[in-house]
């Protein structure tokens, strides 16, 4: 915590910027009741400050703009393919790489060539796509987190590590032949973006060695959990964010990965993975959903600014910065007495909308009903409810693309809304999707 008292700034400076349209109260208040209450329903032009998600937000560096000008459209063996694969090697240290159009493509690929029917999948908490992509291949996932994920008020720093207990007891019910590999997410995002330590890698690693089960990391934020250990972690201070990443890669076999996110692109992703044989097979089935196995779905422009990005998001001055701006706005919203999942994670505020708005009970949609006043107030979008048992609201920080000024503004904003949260009375829901239905149902205030 020491080192967030030092100020921090941002190791960039603009050379161009994008005007946003600024809107009264009355044409937020109306813009939100429009879309029945549901942020996903907004337009993005009304939105003055966008926290709905950090994936394919962020803003690129001149050099990646500058590679999109390298693009080689040739539709076999691009030159951008071979960028692409060397830095992946050099900064992950995998032999083989896939591009994908993003990171479900990966985990399409990796599920259908690894999972048989029936198989089990442990992780540490799921994320949608991954498991919707394990079940579609016929596994079934199981849940191996520690309990501390689960409380928002635990401040343990390693809130993502994997129970190897429970990891044990899956292992003794199915048998070993029955879990093809065990998936690891660095950070958790459903967890609050909580990271997993160095020491929990290598003990899972003793473990699945001694079983022979594989580990699939799910890299998509290893640059900000290999910033958590750097800060938290004995022995790391002194390491780099390069030496962190890829001496957690080390502990797997291999890798899905959605740029999209601590890769600072809009688009793309990859398959990384050290076995010949499920290289061989995924490469061939790569062709049938996403493209040839040296584009994947992909650009060539779009390999080489992700090729770029990968180097960028691994400077220890740039995740400083970037984790530094999210625990920057943690440390306002927790000064206003907010409540918030702790500790602060990697790409976002979580608010704990039950404790926010505990007059409000939870059939009357709390998370939903404090997003939309956040939104009508001063603009603030959200993801939606992550656990099952709490109801939260995901302020999640693009990379690169907000200043410190935004962040005063969202925690003023929030704080506005705590104060007179007595008068917010929750939402009646008045459409209901059949599916994942939280993107399109459509409230009405109470
Ligand atoms: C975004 C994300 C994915 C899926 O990646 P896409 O690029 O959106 O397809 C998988 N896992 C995690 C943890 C993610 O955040």
């Amino acid at each position: 915590m020491e080192s967030s008292k030092r100020s921090w700034a941002e190791p960039f400076k603009i050379k161009m910027v994008e005007l946003l349209k600024m809107t009264t109260p009355q044409q937020r208040a109306s813009a939100i009741k429009e879309a029945g209450y549901n942020t996903f329903l907004l337009k993005s032009e009304d939105v003055y400050i966008d926290l709905l998600t950090d994936s394919g937000t962020s803003a690129m560096s001149d050099r990646q703009w500058a590679g999109l000008m390298l693009g080689d459209e040739a539709y076999a063996g691009s030159r951008n393919f071979y960028t692409l694969e060397k830095a992946a090697k050099k900064y992950y240290g995998y032999k083989y790489l896939i591009p994908t159009h993003q990171g479900r493509g990966a985990e399409n690929i990796l599920s259908q060539v690894m999972i048989k029917k029936g198989d089990i999948i442990p992780g540490n908490m799921y994320f949608t796509t991954t498991r919707l992509h394990q079940e579609l291949a016929g596994g079934t996932f199981v849940d191996v987190i520690v309990d501390e994920a689960h409380d928002p008020e635990n401040l343990d720093p390693f809130k993502g590590n994997i129970d190897l207990e429970k990891l044990q007891a899956v292992i003794r019910k199915h048998g070993a032949q029955k879990i093809p590999y065990v998936c690891v997410a660095v950070t958790v995002n459903m967890a609050g973006g909580q990271p997993v330590s160095m020491q929990n890698m290598k003990a899972l690693r003793a473990l699945t060695n001694k079983h022979g089960i594989r580990i699939i990391l799910d890299m998509t934020r290893i640059a900000e959990n290999a910033y958590f250990i750097q800060q938290h972690e004995k022995g790391y201070s002194r390491k780099s964010i390069a030496a962190i990443v890829k001496d957690i890669c080390s502990y797997t076999d291999g890798a899905t990965f959605s740029a999209k996110k601590d890769a600072l692109v809009n688009i793309g992703g990859f398959l990384a993975i050290n076995d010949n044989d499920i290289y061989e097979e995924a490469s061939n089935l790569v062709v049938v959903y996403e493209g040839l196995h040296t584009y994947g779905g992909l650009a060539g422009r779009d390999m080489e600014a992700m090729a770029i990005g990968i180097e960028e998001s691994v400077h220890d001055e740039h995740i400083r910065a970037r984790i530094g701006q999210v625990l920057y706005l943690g440390e306002q919203l927790q000064k206003a007495g907010i409540p918030i999942v702790l500790p602060v994670g990697g790409h976002g505020i979580f608010i704990d909308a039950k404790k926010f708005l505990p007059h409000v009970p939870q059939d009357k949609f709390p998370a939903q009903a404090l997003a939309a006043e956040l939104s009508a107030g001063r603009n603030a979008r959200t993801g939606d409810h992550y656990y099952p048992k709490l109801e939260l609201v995901r302020l999640t920080i693009p990379r690169r693309v907000y200043t410190q000024a935004h962040m005063d503004v969202i925690a003023e904003s929030v704080a506005r809304v705590y104060k007179r949260r007595k008068q917010v009375k929750g939402l009646e829901m008045i459409f209901e999707p059949k599916y994942l239905r939280f993107f399109q149902a459509k409230f009405r205030k109470l």
